[in-house]
Order: structure tokens, then sequence, then C-alpha cells
């Protein structure tokens, strides 16, 4: 078997001729250099075995050379041991940051520094050589050169993160940190179109940014398809989204005439995003027309994309967490608290711009009897149908949550009472239609009354006063009969006034002009 090479590189000829002689001794062939370039030099000649490395040596240091030679292709492979005299947390931290696989104390006995060097001979570097790859040793390498690459190189890597790193404390939302990590990505690689698919949450999801050329509604099913194809492969089939939305960042993006050339996507590049070890979506952008990408470019790529997914999943979370913290448990509309705050804002809105504003109050009618007939579980899903069947007859703008027990608080921004009685009735009629099944048993059937009511109007000047008069149409649906819609009208104010005069009964009723009613206001009329 050929004799073992070891590379000793000091800048102390008796260190040099005492552990060269050590290891000679022991059957090792020894190559020496007396500086830091010369041992880099050597190393890229000789392809030694192994590396002693000193650390304090003229023109280059241990940790410059190290650094280097775990860069390199042709050397990352060698372990590299470095013999120091010095045991500083911080020069140890630096150390390993270089890549270095062992440190040794100048002081340590002869027999444990064999018993090293024996060792990493055996088992090598963590880093393995590259398989099938044939590297020619490299004569005449201008050292000094290729670590001022390598250290630019490192810089410029470490000034992207740092700009991806800032996002975290800019606290932006989920889809603005996703736009931020593009336009960080656009500072560094000339694409015209970006697009990311995530699988992380029960939807997928699909965003594009585009530059030039802007691209059709076409173009990004097209994209869509195109990237979701190269995606699917790699996820477990269980684990894939039923649907991805598609989520356009500039929405001025869309105005490419039809009829143009379709984007030539087998120009994509392509990354695969990670979590955890596993892949989670794709990164892929296209270059600008009559451009390609080159090695530096997919390199920024993956730098990008790993440390910018750290933080867009981390902006994903915390977007998760506030909206669970506006939901209502059951239903999965929103909840009382986010109701309160965004009724106050669409109102203030309104009031501003003098537009429309319409509210809906709706109760499930004789709720009570199911609860009774068939318990409180059948109740729970009732509810939950309910709104499932709602959800489906409204605009994505439209906002709608759980205002109380069976009571539901719909905030249409934009319309007017004829708008807003055509959404009321049409609401009324698909619950009508709405079946709930409880195991094999007849479908159960429910019906509701809805309130309506729309600013703007004279007497009304705060939410609270919206809600109740609201709150007052809806009690007479109730009174009316149930299973109907009903708008607010004054008059339905003034009636309530006069039943208060009166001392009429108020059970949980509104009365109050300007009292809100809170939870059960109408219900229970
Ligand atoms: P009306 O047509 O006048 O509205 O009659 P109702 O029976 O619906 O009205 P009432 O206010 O008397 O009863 C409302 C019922 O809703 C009583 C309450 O137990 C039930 N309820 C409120 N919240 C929930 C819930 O989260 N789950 C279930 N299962 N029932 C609920
Ligand atoms: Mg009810
Ligand atoms: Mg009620």
């Amino acid at each position: 078997m050929a004799k073992a090479r070891i590379l000793l590189a000091d800048d102390s000829p008796t260190i040099l001729k005492v552990v060269g002689g050590i290891l000679e001794q022991e059957g090792y062939e020894v190559v020496t250099a007396r500086d830091g370039v010369e041992a880099a030099e050597k190393a890229f000649q000789v392809q030694p075995d192994l590396i002693l490395l000193d650390v304090m040596m003229p023109r280059m240091n241990g940790y410059q050379v190290c650094r280097l030679l775990k860069n390199e292709l042709l050397t990352r492979h060698i372990p590299i041991l470095i013999l120091t005299s010095r045991d500083q947390p911080r020069e140890k931290f630096w150390g390993l940051q270089t890549g270095a696989d062992e440190f040794i104390s100048k002081g340590v006995g002869n027999e444990e520094l064999l018993r090293l060097v024996k060792a990493f001979l055996a088992r090598g570097s963590s880093v393995r050589p590259m398989r099938n790859v044939k590297v020619q040793p490299l004569q005449n390498v201008d050292v000094l050169a290729r670590a001022n690459e390598l250290l630019d190189r490192t810089l410029y890597e470490a000034t992207v993160i740092n700009e991806i790193g800032k996002l975290v404390h800019s606290l932006q939302d989920y889809e603005e940190t996703v736009r931020s990590a593009m336009l960080i990505l656009h500072k560094l690689i000339d694409y015209s179109v970006a697009a990311l698919a995530l699988t992380h949450g029960e939807e997928g999801e699909f965003f594009v940014q585009t530059w030039c050329p802007e691209i059709t509604e076409e173009d990004v099913l097209a994209l869509k398809e195109h990237v979701l194809g190269i995606l699917r492969p790699y996820l477990d089939p269980a684990m894939v989204p039923p649907q991805f939305t598609t989520r356009l960042l500039n929405s001025e993006g869309c105005s490419r005439r039809k009829g143009e050339r379709p984007l030539p996507l087998d120009q994509l590049l392509c990354v695969p995003v990670k979590g955890k070890g596993t892949v989670v979506g794709v990164f892929a952008v296209l270059p600008q027309p009559g451009h390609s990408f080159d090695q530096g470019d997919e390199e920024t790529l993956h730098l990008v994309v790993t440390h910018a997914y750290a933080v867009i999943e981390n902006a994903w979370l915390y977007e998760e967490v506030r909206k669970l913290s506006m939901k209502d448990g059951l239903t999965r509309v929103f909840n009382r608290r986010y109701l309160d705050e965004r009724l106050e804002e669409e109102f203030k809105k309104s009031m501003r711009y003098n537009k429309p504003l319409c509210i809906l109050m709706m109760d499930l009618d004789h709720f009570k009897r199911i609860n009774d007939r068939y318990g409180h579980p059948v109740g729970d899903l009732t509810l939950k149908r309910v709104m499932e069947c709602t959800r489906e007859t409204l605009r994505s703008t439209d906002v709608v949550g759980r205002y109380g027990g069976e009571e539901f608080l719909i905030i249409l921004p934009d319309t007017d009472s004829r708008g807003g009685t055509l959404v009321a009735e049409r609401i009324r009629q698909r619950v009508e239609q709405c079946e709930i099944r409880v195991d094999e048993a007849e479908p159960i059937k429910v019906t509701v009354s809805i309130g309506i009511c729309a600013v703007p109007r004279p007497e009304i000047n705060t939410p609270a006063q919206f809600v109740a008069a609201v709150d007052m149409a809806l009690y007479e649906a109730k009174r009316l009969g149930r299973n109907r819609v009903q708008l607010y009208t004054p008059e339905l104010s003034a009636e309530a006034e006069r039943e208060v005069a009166a001392g009429a009964p108020q059970k949980d009723c509104p009365g109050q002009k300007v009292q809100p009613t809170g939870t059960g206001g109408g219900g229970g009329c």
C-alpha cells in the first residue's frame, strides 16, 4: 500500500523538523511548507491525504488556508488538523467556522498526535470527495488571488443573508415579506418573472411577481401548471394541498396583450424550497427576454431561497396565529372582537368617504328546539353548516362573523340597502336549502331571520347605533313570522321607543335606539 502523504505547515523550522521526523518514523511521506501561501500551493500540487496546519504563519495564517482549501473542490475532502497553542473560545469558534476537522494543542504528546493522525487518515474528512469527478492537481495556482475571491464571495453571501435577515425586524405581513424577499432577489438576479409555490398551509399558495414583460392571466395559469408539475413529484401525495391560491404580487402586471408569444417556460430556473429537510415548495425565475442565467445566478438563487424561506415561514406562522385569534373556533368565521374592530373601521371609512355600508344581523330560527331535540353537538354542527352555506353566497370582501350564540353579523362594504337586501335574501334561501346530515337519519333543516341596515342615515352616527338598528330589524323579522329578511326603517325605532315608554316586556329585545344590544339581541324575541 502507498504511504499516506501528510502536508505539515509551520513557520518554525524546529517544529517542521521534530514533528516531521516523528511522522516519517511512523512511515508517512511528509511534505513541508513554511508559510500559509506555500501550504495552500503544495496542497493543490501534491494532494496530501492529511494536512497539519499551524495557525500563526507569515503571508496567510492557518485559518485562512483552511477556509480556502475547504472551499475548493480539489481539496475540501482532505482532513485538516490545526495545531494551535491558543485555546481561547473565540479562536476555537473561528477555527471551526473555517471547516477544520480537529484542533490539536501544540503541547500534546507524540503518541496522542500520532493517534489523531492515524484516526483522521482512516476516517477522512466529514466532507467526502466528489465521486466520479476526476480533479487534476493544480500547478502554479495564484493562492492569494483565490483567497481574495473566496473572501469576496463570503462577504457577498454574508451581505445577502444580512439583507434577508433585516426582513424579520421590519414586522411585515406574510405577503409583504414574500414581496420583499423577491425584491432583494431582483437586486441580485435580473429576472422577468418570479414564482413561488408553497405548501405549508391547508391550502397551497402560488405567488407570482413580474417585471418586464408583464404577463397575462393565461401566462400565470401556464406558469402555475408548470411549476406545480415540477413540485408535485417531491411531495408526499397525502400532503399535496387540494388547491393552490394564486397571489399576484404586483397587480399592474397583468396587462400584456393577448396573442403575444407564451412565456418560455423551458428557460425557468427552479430551486426546491426546503423546510426542516423536506421539500415544501419551489422557487422559479425566468430570465429577461434574450438573456439566460449563469452559474452565479443559480448560486445566488439557492442562497436567497434557503435563507428567505425561514423568514417567510415565520411571517406565515405569525399570520396564522393572528388569524386564529380573530376566528371563532367552532364556525371558523370571525369572532366578536374582530367584528367590533372591523365595524368601527368600516363605519369610519363610510362616514369619511360618504360611501354606503350595509350590515346584516342573522339569527337561527327556533334553534333551541334543535338543541333540545338532537342535543348540543348536533346544534354545533348545525351552526357550522349554516356558516358554510352562508359563506358560499358572499364575496371575498364581505366580512362574516359570530356576534354571539347563534347570531351572526355580516358586514358588506360599499353596499347600500338594496344590495344588502339582495344578499340577505340570497343567504336566507341558501340556508333554507341547506341540509344538515347526521348519521343516516333524515337531514335536519333550519331557517334564519335576517335584519338589514345600511348607512348613511341621519339618525345613525355611531357603530353602536348601527348595531342597535339592525337588531331592531331582526326583531321585526322574528315578529313577522321568521324565515324572512327585514330592512331597518326609522319607524321601527319609533315603535321600539313607544314600547319602552308603555313598559312593554323587553325579553331580550333591542329597545333603545342608541344602545348596542350585544349578543342575543333579537334572537330571543
Ligand atoms: P328564535 O327563532 O326566536 O331565535 O328562537 P331560538 O330558539 O333560536 O332562540 P333562543 O335565543 O331562545 O335560543 C338560542 C339558543 O341557541 C339557545 C342556546 O343554547 C343556543 N346556542 C347558543 N350558542 C350555541 C352553541 O354554540 N352551540 C349550540 N349547540 N347551541 C347554542
Ligand atoms: Mg334564534
Ligand atoms: Mg339568538
